[in-house]
């Protein structure tokens, strides 16, 4: 049983991922290789000067990774809530988790089929995208959602960020108090 599988491994789906792995949660999350990030040349990512997508996404995916998230490569066809948990069915295996991320990017197909209220995008270029409230939550007690599909500025510092607020309000609300992931440099 995992405690968080987030789908999406994108700037979104990723940095909720190093979150939650850091933050000593069971982790999964999964890539259908549909983003559109691998398409992008940033320059106006704060803090690096250049870079590509792809080295971006794949970056931040092996951070994840060793922070103890569990990558799995493989398109989620369907999401079924039994009580208090879910199941997550891909084209190749289901996986039993308490908690859902949907960071999807432009893809609100799997939103919709499983019952995730959706609305008309207003960021360019953007068609349609999961109506949430403030902390990240959906219509659906449980799933959780960021970055594009959640309906933020399409800008990878944004997603990359949103993914992280939304699964530290998530783990906070697991953990009953406000929680906080700060590395500190040795003292000299
Ligand atoms: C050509 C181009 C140039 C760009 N240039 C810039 C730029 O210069 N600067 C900038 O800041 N931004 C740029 N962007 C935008 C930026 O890439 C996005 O705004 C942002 O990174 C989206 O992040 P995301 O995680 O929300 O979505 P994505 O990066 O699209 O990730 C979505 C993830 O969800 C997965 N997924 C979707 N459905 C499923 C499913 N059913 N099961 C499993 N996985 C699923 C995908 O495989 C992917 O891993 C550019 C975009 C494009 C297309």
């Amino acid at each position: 049983m995992y405690d968080i599988a987030i789908i999406g491994a994108g700037p979104a789906g990723g940095s909720a991922a190093l979150f939650s792995a850091r933050a000593n949660k069971k982790t999964v999350f999964f890539d259908s290789d549909q983003g559109v990030t691998r398409r992008a040349l940033l320059r106006n990512h704060y803090g690096i000067a250049e870079i590509g997508g792809p080295d971006l996404v794949e970056v931040g995916q092996r951070q994840a990774t060793e922070a103890g998230a569990e990558l799995v490569r493989s398109k989620v066809v369907d999401v079924q809530k039994n009580g208090d948990t879910f199941t997550v069915k891909t084209e190749d295996g289901t996986f039993e988790a308490r908690y859902v991320i949907l960071a999807t990017g432009l893809w609100a197909d799997l939103a919709e089929s499983i019952g995730v209220t959706t609305k008309p995008a207003t960021e360019p270029r953007i068609k349609t995208i999961v109506e949430v409230d403030a902390q990240g939550r959906t219509n659906i007690p449980g799933i959780w959602a960021a970055g594009t599909i959640a309906g933020t500025s399409v800008h990878t510092i944004i997603t990359a960020g949103d993914g992280a607020r939304v699964a530290i309000n998530l783990i906070s609300e697991i953990n009953g108090e406000r929680y906080v992931d700060h590395d500190v440099l040795p003292a000299k």
